[in-house]
């Protein structure tokens, strides 16, 4: 049976990187926020659904569900997130349990989770919680050069987010990526998949 690790971090931890060094490690990563974008992409599985409960003013000309109408939805009426969600997450976790049965053979598989510690549904998933952590400055300075975001909306969306308090709280194991380059995060991310693997 593979160990089964969840793996989450606040924007610009690094977590992706940490993924990516994990698949090289050998690992099946299965990365959840692209299950969801795909669900919902032109002809996505989630989309009949979804039609069906919010009508077709959610989906696009393309076909795909119209994010920002759907916002605008959540906004109006908060309520709706939960009627969204109970519609997509039974099928991120139908899709996430075909991908681990297909991964089976693996020693690790790696649940890449951005919201698992705001979630809670996912701590019975998993047999360890992986949580890549750095101070919030670095985590700003990090999207700003990724993405070119502002500082404002970066700090917006840290606010959004856990605490580095409550990832810590959940954590199995932590890295702590501040002040180490790629090089370094390498060497500690292959010795922590050769440990658990
Ligand atoms: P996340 O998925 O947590 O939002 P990423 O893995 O995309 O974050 O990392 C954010 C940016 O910081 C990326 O451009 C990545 O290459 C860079 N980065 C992450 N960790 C390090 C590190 N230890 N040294 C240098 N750059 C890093």
């Amino acid at each position: 049976m593979p160990l089964r690790i969840g793996l989450s971090g606040g924007i610009g931890s690094g977590k992706s990187t940490v993924a990516a060094l994990l698949a090289e490690a050998g690992a099946a990563v299965i990365d959840t926020d692209a299950i969801s974008r795909a669900l919902t992409a032109a002809a996505g599985a989630a989309l009949p659904a979804i039609e069906a409960a919010f009508g077709p003013a959610v989906i696009a000309a393309d076909g795909a569900l119209d994010r920002v109408r759907m916002r605008e939805l959540v906004f109006a009426d908060p309520p709706t997130l939960q009627r969204l969600e109970a519609i997509l997450h039974p099928m991120i976790g139908a899709e996430t349990d075909r991908l681990a049965q297909a991964a089976a053979d693996r020693a690790l598989i790696v649940f890449d989770v951005p919201l698992l510690v705001e979630s809670g549904r996912w701590r019975a998933r998993v047999d360890r919680v992986l949580i890549v952590d750095c101070a919030a400055e670095t985590q700003i300075a990090r999207v700003m050069a990724r993405s070119g975001w502002t500082r404002e909306a970066v700090e917006a969306v840290l606010r959004k987010q856990a605490t580095r308090a409550q990832r810590r709280a959940a954590a199995d194991a932590l890295i702590h990526n501040d002040g180490l380059d790629l090089d370094a995060l390498r060497r500690l991310v292959l010795a922590l998949a050769a440990r658990w693997g």
